[in-house]
């Protein structure tokens, strides 16, 4: 880690807006409202008062306008519906190169190639073409591009395009050739190349296999890189994201955020970044690039923070790679993928603990999750800490009643994704069966138990709608509804995906609702999302996005 880096995350420490004597006037009012402050007993009143970029007061329109003075801004929210600003608890922000195509519009093979085409013909021959972001359920024909259908889009460039997730890709053939992938070619540790039943490469390459094309391609200026990022953290607030645990930036790209920060920091939504060790190297490579970082959780400011370490036990179901304590459905030997044994997340979980980090771990199969609540056992019991507030990140297979009941023993948090109930059910109905298939992605458990759950999207799709639509629906892209037991209120989705969040990465007397002195960070939707229909929520707009008192996206008549 670059000294800079210390520095400035360091130097910023500390940095929120001093307090002003009782009595002067607010800076914004909003009024004649319906807002859900969401404490603990989900007050809604009809306005509230921003002084310093904070909640100054809240109540009836009378009592917030007596805080009017010459100077402040009064909103007329015309009885729309405000919440506190949706944090999310994991999400991948991404930094695109200009030769990278967005996929996640695509709605059919066809249209994949046409994008593909077009960027071929913009780079020129021999340059590489990468995408992000499709999706075989979203697509018309419900299959995955192949080899031979980007070989037509592209037969003189490398293409290599990502599946929403990130955990697989499809290459064309010069792709495969460049990467030196053949049918000789035995899958990397932690990887998968996928072949035919003659023997030859599909183009489907499954998990870390994937660095085998992407060490190919080469790298964007930093300064493409950077215009990328603040583009992508400015779409999270048209969805009203004004908070955002990023799910794993490498030690070398904190300084990038870092930068980005600096320089508009209040024209973006608040980060906190888990930092992602390097996932193809050995253990102890992973435990020397730890022991580099000279800092820990909590270092930075209400803009930017470092958040856990994180880390991956197993992959998705995407990939197949979901580690399970019950085989796939139709495969009698096949339980996914471990991409770290116990005795190794256990060296590196200890680690971490010990250096004062907390911890955020990737688990979806119930395999992988007790792998690492095993893992967190043995080091808690031997290190114990009070409020470390280690968690999973992902809980896609329901594990046993009685490691439910030591996760809520040993106080671990879950960072939980309704939205991938809705998207990823194709994956599911293919590999899961039985009450395995009806508990994905468990709320009303965790819930029942006390357990602390904090909820995100993982970007599939990116957007807190999906995830409080699937959290109350329970439903599929199709309408099927899974395990309706394991639904909550939309109170406890919103509560979910505001404070819950904010517990995550300990910021629950800052963000996460809107009680006099929290942070004035807020959405107004453009229908009431406490009352309306629920089959009807993915149909809310978010009409304003306000950040520390300003309006960063949206407008509002004043
Ligand atoms: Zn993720």
């Amino acid at each position: 880690m670059r000294n800079i880096a210390l520095l400035v995350f360091g130097l910023a420490l500390g940095s929120c807006g001093g307090r002003h004597p009782e009595g002067l006037p607010a800076d914004t009012v909003l009024i004649h409202g319906k807002i859900a402050i969401v404490d603990d007993a989900f007050t809604v009143v009809e306005a509230l008062a921003i002084r310093d970029g904070r909640v100054a007061a809240v109540g009836t329109t009378r009592e917030i306008e007596a805080l009017r003075g010459d100077r402040t801004r009064v909103i007329d929210l015309k009885g729309r519906t405000v919440l506190p600003g949706f944090y999310d608890s994991h999400l991948h922000v991404r930094a695109d190169p200009p030769r990278s195509v967005d996929l996640g519009d695509a709605r059919s093979v066809e249209g994949i190639q046409e994008k593909v085409r077009r960027k071929a013909e913009e780079l020129g021959p021999g340059e590489w073409v990468t995408g992000w972001d499709w999706a075989e359920d979203d697509l018309q024909e419900k299959r995955r591009p192949t080899r031979l259908d980007l070989d037509a889009a592209a037969p003189d460039n490398p293409v290599t395009l990502t599946r929403a997730g990130g955990h697989s890709s499809i290459a064309n053939s010069m792709a495969l050739s460049i990467a030196g992938i053949s049918r000789s070619t035995p899958d990397p540790p932690r990887g998968i190349i996928d072949k035919d039943e003659n023997g030859e490469p599909t183009g489907w390459i499954r998990e870390r296999a994937q660095t085998l094309l992407w060490d190919h391609v080469p790298e964007a200026t930093e300064t493409e890189l950077r215009e990328s990022l603040v583009r992508s953290l400015k779409e999270l607030l048209k969805l009203g994201i004004t908070s955002f645990n990023d799910a794993g930036v490498v030690v070398d790209y904190l300084t990038r955020f870092q930068d980005v920060y600096a320089e508009h920091g209040p024209e973006l939504p608040r980060a906190t970044l888990q930092v992602r060790l390097p996932r193809d190297e050995p253990v102890d490579e992973m435990l020397a690039v730890l022991k580099g970082i000279p800092f820990h959780t909590g270092l930075g400011n209400d803009r930017i923070k470092i958040g856990a370490i994180k880390l991956s036990v197993d992959g998705g179901y995407t990939g197949s790679a979901a580690y399970t304590l019950v085989p796939y459905k139709g495969r009698p030997d096949f339980y996914g993928s471990l991409f770290l044994k116990e005795a190794e997340l256990t060296r590196l979980v200890r680690e971490a603990h010990l250096r004062g980090w907390q911890l955020g771990v990737h688990t979806i199969g119930d395999g992988a999750i007790e792998i690492a609540v095993d893992a967190f056992a043995r080091v808690l019991e031997e290190s114990p800490r009070p409020n470390h507030r280690h968690y999973l990140n992902h809980m896609t297979v329901k594990p046993s009643e009685a490691t439910l009941a030591r996760i809520r023993a040993l106080g671990l948090v879950v960072a939980q994704q309704p939205s991938f109930t809705y998207t990823l059910e194709g994956p599911y109905t293919d590999n899961l069966e039985g009450e395995r298939l009806e508990r994905v992605n468990p709320l009303a458990s965790l819930s029942k138990l006390g357990i602390p759950v904090g909820l995100g999207n993982d970007n599939l799709p990116i957007g807190p709608l999906h995830s409080l639509y699937a959290a109350v629906a329970r439903k599929g892209k199709s309408g099927r509804v899974f395990g309706a037991d394991e639904a909550v209120t939309i109170q406890e989705a919103i509560r979910g995906y505001t404070r819950g969040s904010a517990y995550v990465t300990f910021d629950e007397n800052v963000k996460g609702s809107l009680e006099p002195g929290m942070l004035a960070d807020l959405v107004v939707l453009s229908e009431d999302i406490l009352t309306i229909d629920p089959e009807r929520i993915l149909e809310i707009e978010v009409v304003s996005t306000m950040v520390g008192g300003d309006i960063l996206w949206g407008g509002l008549e004043e």
